[in-house]
């Protein structure tokens, strides 16, 4: 994978129906695959010449960015990206999720029906596709969909605080940014493939064990970021 290679935004741009959506997705590939690099100032004039589009979608793109913690608006200096997570922060989410997640698994395997696990099947299936499009926007859109597969999982097992717990610390997005990097979506295909197996068969310790497995496999091959 060639860090140093332009996305294909221009393409991206034109193929997709809303230009506001597209605009977004593009800079938030660029912020995902560490383009533009964590705490880096993001200039508006320089987004509108990049992407050939007016400085309104960019607000709004860079507004919504800010509210999901990817960039960050200083007064007087404008927009920058966010900076990286602290090695201290990454241990704390994965703590905390390591003490939601493989339990909430648990709830959501005992609550599974046909709706459910073609709902985690289909969020799941979406990561493994490989055809087509920039690897930059194929890695961001592994996070966000690495995102609702796990939203969806909190939402079944019926504990609204936890799911909004864990998704205002927009984990995915933090934790996927630390590094850019095949092995990071590779890997974790297999393990979502062991829950997934574990929810079809209604299995609720199998659910947790696969849970708790994928979370720390995850932790161990994000910490080299820290070295
Ligand atoms: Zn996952």
């Amino acid at each position: 994978m060639n860090l140093n290679e332009a996305p294909d935004i221009s393409g991206f741009i034109q193929r997709s129906n809303s230009l506001a959506g597209s605009v977004y997705e593009a800079i938030f590939a660029q912020l995902m695959s560490l383009k533009i690099a964590p705490g880096a100032r993001i200039t508006v004039d320089n987004m509108v010449r990049e992407l050939n589009v007016s400085q309104t979608p960019i607000r709004e793109a860079l507004g919504r960015l800010e509210g999901e913690g990817l960039v960050v608006k200083t007064h007087l200096i404008g927009y920058s990206a966010a900076p990286q997570i602290t090695r201290r922060r990454f241990d704390e989410l994965y703590q905390l999720r390591l003490l939601l997640e493989p339990d909430s698994s648990a709830r959501a395997a005992a609550a599974m029906d046909e709706t459910k696990l073609a709902a985690l099947q289909e969020a799941a299936g979406v990561m493994g596709r490989r055809e087509g499009t920039d690897e930059r926007i194929r890695y961001s859109t592994f996070a966000r969909q690495d995102a609702l597969f796990h939203d969806k999982i909190l939402e079944f097992a019926g504990n609204e605080l936890i799911r909004e717990t864990l998704n205002h610390q927009h984990t995915h997005f933090h934790i996927f940014r630390l590094m850019f990097h095949s092995r990071v979506t590779e890997e974790a295909l297999d393990e979502h493939e062991a829950l997934l197996s574990a929810f079809a068969a209604g299995d609720a310790s199998g659910a947790e064990k696969a849970m708790r497995v994928h979370l720390e496999h995850s932790r161990d091959r994000l910490l080299p970021a820290f070295e």
